[in-house]
């Protein structure tokens, strides 16, 4: 085959949009779920989804034209092992990943994009008032979505990236930041020894007992709810932050860092778990994430010389990273 000229190559990537959004559609019909014995005619599925046929047909033919549906027969539409990754039964799920994708008011800071390079606030914050968390503070349907997509990511994708290292050593770690548990729950259940204290906002952090309970970990975790910006628990050998400094600017950053500097241990480690963006011009999911914080976050993905350069701001020195599969990196840093 040719390769496609610029102009086709063009065409694809600015309708690359409509595929996001018909996932999100599938994602909210529940469609990979029905999906999950086998290809059905589009009439049967709709009517399970209560979807119009026509429109549902539509949808699930170009999808199939993207790779993300099978289409044995026309107008049979089937799973495929992409499509098998919004099945809410599947670990590492991204159902919920492609709700978030569907919430408006964050779609629409990443359509005007290009206030960011206008103005110094984020386009989330310019259109809306107020930033990404305080909205979920005041929207809970939003916040459960977005707590749903960082679970299913932490158990999966951020887990994966703490086998990079050996905990065995550690006696107690404090995830900064941890959402509702799980990626202490996953922790917890790979190190018999360990105990933790999972550290969030107070709406967030509620949530965690029962992820702690579920995964039979509650007798050595504890929860503890407040503003990292103001103080975080001290007591611990190990402080995790994953997926927390990508949301502020290095000053931000360093704030938080100096908290942890504060009340950790001097044997103890710093545990950071972001993207890794390279130097070079390889392509790298973290330089797309780069664009959600552009949007959304006054953050940024950062290189491996900017995580020194913030640590070394905190009084902490990098001791080694770990480049994990799926773009995701393991940051070791040492109190200095
Ligand atoms: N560590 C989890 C969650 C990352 S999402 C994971 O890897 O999946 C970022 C988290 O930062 C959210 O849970 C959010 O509630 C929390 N957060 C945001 N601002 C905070 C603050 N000021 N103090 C404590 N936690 C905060």
């Amino acid at each position: 085959m040719p390769e496609p000229s610029p102009h086709a190559r063009m065409m694809a990537i600015l309708h690359a949009p409509l595929v996001t959004q018909m996932v999100v559609a599938v994602a909210e019909l529940g469609i990979a779920d029905l999906l999950a014995d086998g290809p059905q005619p589009v009439e049967a599925l709709a009517a399970k989804a209560d979807a119009r046929p026509d429109a549902l047909h539509r949808i699930l033919r170009a999808l199939a034209g993207a790779g993300v549906v099978a289409q044995p027969a026309p107008g049979v539409y089937g799973p495929t092992p992409v499509l098998d990754t919004l099945r809410t039964d599947t670990p590492g799920s991204l159902h919920a990943w492609a709700r978030l994708w569907g919430l408006p008011e964050r779609q629409a800071a990443i359509t005007e994009l290009v206030r960011s390079v206008r103005d110094e606030r984020p386009p989330f914050e310019q259109i809306h008032g107020r930033g990404w968390w305080a909205h979920l503070d005041e929207r809970p349907e939003q916040a459960a979505v977005f707590r749903d997509a960082m679970g299913d990511l932490s158990r999966e994708l951020h887990a994966r990236a703490l086998a990079a290292y050996d905990f065995s050593g550690v006696h107690r770690i404090c995830d900064v930041g941890g959402g509702t548990g799980d990626l202490v729950a996953a922790l917890l259940r790979s190190y018999p020894g360990l105990t933790a204290v999972v550290f969030d906002q107070p709406a967030v952090v509620e949530h965690a007992a029962a992820v702690l309970e579920r995964a039979g970990v509650a007798d050595r975790a504890t929860v503890a709810g407040g503003d990292f910006f103001e103080a975080v628990p001290a007591g611990a050998d190990a402080y995790l932050l994953s997926m927390i400094l990508h949301d502020w600017t290095d000053e931000q950053a360093v704030t938080v860092l100096a908290n942890v500097r504060r009340v950790i241990l001097h044997s103890g480690r710093l545990f950071v778990v972001d993207a890794v963006i390279p130097e070079d011009d390889r392509p790298h999911d973290g330089k797309l994430r780069d664009i959600i914080m552009l949007a959304l976050h006054p953050g940024r993905e950062r290189t491996e010389r900017e995580f020194a350069a913030v640590f070394e701001r905190a009084g902490f020195r990098l001791a080694g990273t770990h480049a994990v599969s799926g773009s995701t990196g393991l940051l070791v840093a040492v109190p200095v």
